[in-house]
């Protein structure tokens, strides 16, 4: 996912830091194209990129399959094994990473609560070939599984036109 925008940061400390943020930020937004092409040439389509929903803006987001797909950012999603705070206004970073953790938290558990299956995947998961041919993988099952489910739901229907006819 890519860095929040300004008006939601609130104010932005002129500093260092940020503009290292922002870097990161971009790396996060080249994985993401990277994540989209590799999608595209398993021809696994039908998505919309950072959809805004109710519940949400998921980076690839299939509604009818209602599979949404999040690419975390190591900072801006505070990954276990990669996040590190910036040495410099330690409490504005401090504050702003919590909010989107718990935001990351709040969007997972409400997109589940609305029928979703959420996939959240680790940028660092997508930097080698082997770990986005995982993530590839994965984002397949989950839409296979809902396309199928969905296959399921709308058969008995059409059987039922067929008999009454
Ligand atoms: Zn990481």
């Amino acid at each position: 996912m890519s860095p929040p925008s300004s008006s939601r940061v609130g104010k932005i400390p002129p500093s260092r830091s940020y503009n290292m943020a922002r870097v990161r930020g971009d790396m996060d937004t080249l994985y993401e194209r990277k994540l989209a092409s590799s999608l595209w040439h398993r021809r696994i389509r039908g998505y919309r990129r950072r959809c805004k929903t109710h519940l949400g803006r998921p980076d690839f987001c299939f509604h009818r399959e209602k599979v949404a797909v999040f690419l975390d950012g190591c900072f801006w999603h505070c990954c276990p094994l990669h996040f590190k705070l910036p040495a410099t206004n330690v409490d504005f970073w401090r504050k702003t990473l919590a909010d989107n953790r718990a935001r990351d938290l709040r969007q997972t558990r409400q997109l589940r609560r609305g029928g979703w299956v959420v996939v959240r995947i680790w940028n660092h998961a997508v930097k080698t070939e082997a770990g986005m041919l995982r993530a590839v993988r994965r984002v397949a099952t989950a839409v296979d599984a809902r396309t199928r489910k969905l296959r399921r739901e709308t058969r008995p229907h059409a059987r039922r036109r067929v008999f009454t006819r």
